[in-house]
């Protein structure tokens, strides 16, 4: 059942979780104890509350992938730009195809992801089905952006690791999409499952 309450700090209590990233928005462990919630402050009806949510499901998969898009794309710029700047035995870097190839390689594993994106956000926009692309969708884009911000931080070098960059950040956060809000196994079973209709694993 979902329910929209008032926050009383004596019956919840809520322990933030110290993480690797994502520090932009906590993450708690919430306790609910004693708690009396008013018939009003419910959502909806009773004992509904996850056909709810399954509502949100596709878009927050679409979401997410759009965010490690993002990611991806940032962190390949910076790298772009790193290895257009960064000089060593007298010549910039990204002139090494062994430094190039992957950033490229990322640019068409991003571009590609991409157009699974679009293609799910149409047909969410058009009321169609579209479980197949969502999970598709956040699947390839996670993959896609954390592979380009792991490049990102290579290109880096040293500088990667260090903050100064920035690219640190973008490979932690990139980390995150490969688990939340499902792990890619977890598409993986979707579509063995739900879309080639193999027997369901779990
Ligand atoms: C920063 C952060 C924010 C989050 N925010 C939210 C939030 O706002 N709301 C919310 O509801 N949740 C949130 N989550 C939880 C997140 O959705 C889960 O962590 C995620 O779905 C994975 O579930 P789990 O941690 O229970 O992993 P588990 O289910 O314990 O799985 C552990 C590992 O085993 C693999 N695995 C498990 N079963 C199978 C199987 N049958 N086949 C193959 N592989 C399998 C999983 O893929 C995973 O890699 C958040 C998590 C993080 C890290």
């Amino acid at each position: 059942t979902l329910f929209l309450t008032d926050l009383d700090r004596s019956k919840i209590d809520i322990r933030p979780i110290p993480k690797m990233g994502r520090n932009a928005v906590t993450s708690n462990e919430l306790f609910i104890d004693d708690l009396m919630v008013p018939v009003e402050d419910r959502v909806g009806e009773e004992g509904q509350g996850f056909t709810y949510i399954l509502d949100g499901l596709n878009p927050e998969r679409m979401l997410v992938a759009a965010e490690a898009l993002g990611l991806g794309r940032v962190a390949l710029d910076r790298a772009v730009s790193y290895g257009n700047q960064r000089e060593v035995f007298g010549r910039p870097i990204g002139m090494n195809q062994g430094l190039q190839f992957p950033l490229a390689d990322s640019l068409a594993h991003l571009d590609a992801a991409e157009l699974m994106l679009r293609k799910a956000t149409w047909l969410y926009d058009h009321g169609k089905p579209c479980g197949r692309e969502a999970n598709t969708a956040k699947y390839l884009c996670a993959d896609a952006g954390f592979e380009a911000a792991d490049r990102a931080l290579q290109t880096h070098g040293g500088m990667g690791y260090s903050e100064e960059y920035n690219v640190a950040r973008y490979f932690r956060e990139a980390r995150l999409l490969k688990i939340a809000p499902l792990p890619q196994e977890m598409v993986l079973n979707y579509l063995g499952s739900h879309v080639l209709g193999l027997p369901r694993s779990y």
